[in-house]
C-alpha cells in the first residue's frame, strides 16, 4: 500500500507539471500518448487503493485560468470526456450506460477535434463573449481572439440566451504556411491554436488564421430540439460552422465501423483529430444517464493510436541527391508510432535545423500520419549533454566545398561525386524515364565502382564481358542488362527528356516539352522566350533548360547516345478528335497491357480526365478483370463500360507514330 501511495504521489507531481505545461503554457514537454499512459496508471492505482488526493488530475477538468485574462463563469459546466481505446472498452462503456436506461440507444459519431474548447455566448442574437473551458466552471474571456475566426457568427437569427461549444483549430495548411516564414516555428497545430487563442494580443491570434467546429449547445432555455442531430441542425440554421462528419449508428458494431472509417480518413484531413466522440442521440435518455463528477455518461471519446510521440534525436546525417542537393536526415532513438517503429525522420534543409532549434540528444516531438514520412515537429526538452549540430562545409561524399543556394546546400561536383553520379544514372534508367528493367541504384554503383562509368551515355558502350565478371552479376544478368538497355533505345521523346535529369523537369513538363518541340534538335535550340510561352514553365525552369543544353558536356552526352542508336520517338496525339477527348474516365479492376499509371497517362494525353469515383458525371468506366463495386455502380447509372481490348483499340485509332528527326 505504501509503495502504491508513493507512486501515486509521484504520478500526481509529474502529471500536474505536464498539465501546467499543456493547459497553462500551451507548451507541452511530453506527447499525449505519454501523458495518457501515466494518467491511466494513476487512475488504476487510485481505484485499487481508494487513495484519491484532492489535487489529483483524475478529479479535475482542464487547467488553471491564466492571470492576464478576465474570468467568466459558464452558464452550465463544460465537462471532460470518458475515454476508450478499443471495441471491448466501448462495450464496457455501453454496459455502464445501460444501468441507467433500457431504452434503445441511437448513437451519433463525430470527429474528436484536437484544439482548444471555446464557449460562445449569445444574447439577443449577438455574440457577447467567448471563453476557454478553464476548469470547467470558470474560463478565460477570449472574445476578441475568437472574433478573429471568420466563421464565428457575430450575430445569429436565434434571439434567446445561448451558449455554444466548439473547438478552435489551426488547419494544417495554415500551420504550414505560417511556419514557412515564422522565425519561431510552431510545433503542433493543437498547441498553435491553443496558444493563439490564449494570446493577450488578438493581432497575434489573427496571424494564425484559425478555424472552428461547433458541436454542442451547452445552454439554452426551452430548447427547440430533443436530439443531438436536431441540435446540430439548429446550429447550422444559426450559421455556426458544423462538421459534415456526423454519422448515426444503431449498435456498438456500427459505431466501430464508423470509427474505423474516421481513422482511415484522419491522414487526409486538413486538421488534427485524435479520435471520435460517440454520443447518445436522445436528450431524454441523456437525462436518465446524467453525469459523473468529470464527464457525461452519455458520451465517450474513442481515442485513436497516437500519431505523435517524443524520442531522442541521435544524430543528423547529410545525404547527397542526384542534383547535388544536400539533405539532412534525422536519426532517432527508435519509437513505436501507430505500430510502426520509427528511427528516421526528414528534415527539409539546413534552415529546418536552425528554425526548429534542434540539437543532438534533444528530446523531440515526432509525427507520423498515414504514409507520410515521419517529421520532427520541434524540441520537447534539451538534456544537459545536448550538442550543437554543425552545418557541413564540404560534401560528405566527395569532400568538395559546398555552396548555399536559397534554403539548400549543394555539392557542385557532378562528374566525380559518387552519389550524384550514380543517382543520376539510376534516374535515367527509372520507369518513367528510359525504363531499363531491373536497373537499380546498386547497378549504377557497381558500374561506377568497377567500370568507371562516368555519365549516362556510357550505358550504351558497356563491355558485357567485364560486367559478367562483376560481383553479383554472371552471364544471365549481364545478358538481361544488355537487352534491357537495347530496348531503352526506342523510348518516347518525353521520357528521354525526363531521363536527362534537367533540374526541375518532371515527367509531366518533359512531356509538354516533347509535344511543343517534337524533336531533341528543336528543344536544344529553344530560347527562353519560347520556353516561357509554354504553360507551366516559368523563368527558372526555362533558364535550367537553356543552361543545361548550353553546356558542351550535355550536348556531347546526348550526341554519344544518339550515335549509339538511341532514337527517341515522338508520338503525335490527335487529342482534340480522340474518342477520349473531354471525357471523364474511371479505371477499375486489373489491367494487363498497361499499368494503371500508363493507362492514366494515355487517357490524359488523349485529352481525357481520370477521376477516382463513379458518378452520374462519369463518361466511361474502363473495367479490367475482377472489377467490383465501381463497375456495379457504372451499370446501375447506365454509364459506358469498356474493357481493356476496347480501350487499346480506341487509343490506337487516336495515335500516329512518327520517328523523330534529331539533328
Ligand atoms: P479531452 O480533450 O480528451 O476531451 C474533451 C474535449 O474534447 C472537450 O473539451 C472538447 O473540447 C473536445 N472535443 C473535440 N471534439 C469534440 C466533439 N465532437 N464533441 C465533444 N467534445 C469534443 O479531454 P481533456 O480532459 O480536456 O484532455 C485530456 C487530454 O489532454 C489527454 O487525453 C491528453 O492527451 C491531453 N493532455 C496532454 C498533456 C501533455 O503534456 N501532452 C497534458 C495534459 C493533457
Amino acid at each position: 500500500m505504501d509503495k502504491a501511495k508513493k507512486r501515486i504521489d509521484e504520478l500526481i507531481a509529474q502529471l500536474n507539471e505536464y498539465i501546467y505545461r499543456y493547459y497553462t503554457l500551451d507548451d507541452p514537454t511530453v506527447s499525449d500518448a505519454e501523458y495518457d499512459a501515466l494518467y491511466d496508471e494513476l487512475e488504476k492505482l487510485e481505484k485499487q487503493t481508494g487513495y484519491v488526493r484532492p489535487d489529483s488530475p483524475t478529479v479535475r477538468i482542464g487547467g488553471d485560468v491564466l492571470p492576464g485574462f478576465e474570468k467568466q463563469a459558464h452558464l452550465s459546466p463544460l465537462y471532460s470526456l470518458d475515454k476508450v481505446r478499443n471495441e471491448d472498452e466501448l462495450a464496457a462503456w455501453e454496459a455502464r450506460a445501460r444501468k441507467f436506461s433500457d431504452a434503445p440507444f441511437v448513437y451519433v459519431v463525430e470527429y474528436k477535434f484536437d484544439g482548444l474548447t471555446v464557449n460562445l455566448r449569445y444574447e439577443d442574437g449577438f455574440l457577447v463573449s467567448a471563453a476557454t473551458r478553464g476548469d470547467g466552471s470558470v474560463g478565460e474571456i477570449i472574445t476578441k481572439q475568437v472574433m478573429t475566426i471568420k466563421s464565428v457568427p457575430l450575430s445569429i437569427p436565434y434571439k434567446g440566451r445561448l451558449e455554444v461549444q466548439g473547438e478552435g483549430l489551426m488547419r494544417l495548411s495554415a500551420l504550414k504556411k505560417y511556419n514557412e516564414t515564422a522565425s519561431d516555428p510552431l510545433k503542433n497545430a493543437r498547441n498553435a491554436a491553443a496558444g493563439a487563442l490564449r494570446n493577450l494580443d488578438p493581432a497575434e491570434t489573427a496571424k494564425r488564421n484559425l478555424s472552428l467546429f461547433c458541436y454542442n449547445v451547452g445552454y439554452i432555455e426551452n430548447a427547440p430540439f430533443d436530439t443531438h442531430a436536431n441540435m446540430l441542425d439548429f446550429l447550422r440554421d444559426n450559421h455556426f460552422p458544423v462538421s459534415s462528419f456526423t454519422q448515426t449508428a444503431h449498435s456498438i458494431h456500427e459505431v466501430v465501423a464508423i470509427v474505423n472509417k474516421a481513422e482511415q480518413s484522419r491522414a487526409s484531413l486538413d486538421y488534427l483529430i485524435d479520435g471520435t466522440v460517440i454520443k447518445i442521440d436522445s436528450f431524454a435518455i441523456r437525462e436518465q444517464l446524467g453525469f459523473t463528477q468529470k464527464f457525461p455518461r452519455w458520451a465517450v471519446a474513442y481515442k485513436f493510436a497516437a500519431d505523435e510521440k517524443t524520442t531522442t534525436l541521435l544524430d543528423v546525417v547529410w545525404q547527397v541527391g542526384r542534383t547535388g542537393k544536400i539533405t539532412p536526415g534525422a536519426l532517432l532513438e527508435p519509437v513505436d508510432i501507430c505500430g510502426v517503429s520509427v528511427s528516421r525522420a526528414t528534415l527539409n534543409n539546413v534552415g529546418d535545423i536552425e528554425r526548429k532549434k534542434l540539437k543532438r540528444y534533444a528530446r523531440v516531438f515526432i509525427r507520423r500520419s498515414g504514409d507520410v514520412i515521419p517529421e520532427i515537429l520541434g524540441v520537447a526538452e534539451y538534456p544537459d549533454n545536448a550538442e550543437i549540430i554543425e552545418t557541413p562545409k564540404v560534401c560528405p561524399a566527395c569532400g568538395h566545398p559546398l555552396v548555399e543556394k536559397g534554403a539548400h546546400l549543394f555539392c557542385e561536383n557532378p562528374l566525380v561525386c559518387r552519389p550524384q553520379l550514380t543517382r543520376a544514372v539510376a534516374h535515367f534508367a527509372s520507369r518513367d524515364a528510359m525504363n531499363i528493367e531491373t536497373f537499380s541504384d546498386k547497378t549504377a554503383e557497381a558500374l561506377y565502382d568497377h567500370l568507371g562509368l562516368s555519365d549516362v551515355s556510357d550505358l550504351y558502350y558497356l563491355d558485357y564481358d567485364k560486367i559478367k565478371e562483376l560481383p553479383g552479376f554472371g552471364q544471365k544478368k549481364a545478358d538481361n542488362l544488355k537487352s534491357a538497355i537495347e530496348k531503352s533505345k526506342l523510348r518516347p521523346l518525353g521520357s528521354f527528356i525526363y531521363a536527362l535529369g534537367i533540374p526541375g523537369i518532371g515527367s509531366k513538363t518533359a512531356k509538354d516539352l516533347a509535344s511543343q518541340y517534337q524533336s531533341m534538335a528543336a528543344l536544344m535550340q529553344a530560347d527562353l522566350a519560347s520556353l516561357i510561352a509554354i504553360d507551366g514553365i516559368g523563368d527558372t525552369l526555362a533558364q535550367n533548360i537553356v543552361f543545361f543544353f548550353v553546356d558542351d558536356r550535355a550536348r556531347t552526352i546526348v550526341a554519344r547516345m544518339l550515335a549509339a542508336g538511341v532514337s527517341p520517338i515522338f508520338e503525335q496525339v490527335s487529342a482534340s478528335n480522340s474518342a477520349l477527348s473531354g471525357k471523364k474516365v474511371v479505371l477499375t479492376g486489373t489491367l494487363y497491357k498497361y499499368s494503371r499509371k500508363e493507362a492514366s497517362d494515355i487517357i490524359e494525353s488523349l485529352g481525357g480526365e481520370v477521376v477516382s469515383s463513379v458518378s452520374k458525371n462519369t463518361d466511361i468506366v474502363l473495367a479490367g478483370e475482377s472489377a467490383g463495386s465501381k463497375l456495379d455502380k457504372a451499370h446501375a447509372l447506365g454509364i459506358t463500360v469498356i474493357d481493356e481490348t476496347q480501350f487499346v483499340q480506341m487509343t490506337q485509332q487516336s495515335v500516329f507514330r512518327g520517328e523523330t528527326s534529331l539533328f
